[in-house]
C-alpha cells in the first residue's frame, strides 16, 4: 500500500532514514503507519509495514 508524504505524524519518532517517510528530523511524514507481525514476542519482531525505501514506491 502506498501513499504519499503528508504531514508530520504527532507523537512518532522514527529513525529509519532510508525510508521515503522520514524527515531530516527523524519523525514520519506518512498519512498513516501500520506496525506489524502478529506473532512478534519481541520488539524486534515488530515491524512498520508502511516502510517504503527511498525511490523504490
Ligand atoms: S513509515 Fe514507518 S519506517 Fe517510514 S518513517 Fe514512518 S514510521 Fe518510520
Amino acid at each position: 500500500m502506498s501513499q504519499s508524504r503528508h504531514e508530520i505524524l504527532p507523537g512518532v519518532g522514527c529513525d529509519v532514514t532510508s525510508c521515503k517517510y522520514n524527515t531530516v528530523d527523524c519523525r514520519c511524514c506518512a498519512e498513516t503507519i501500520r506496525v506489524r507481525n502478529e506473532k512478534a514476542e519481541t520488539k524486534g519482531e515488530t515491524y512498520c509495514s508502511t516502510f517504503c525505501p527511498r525511490g523504490s514506491c
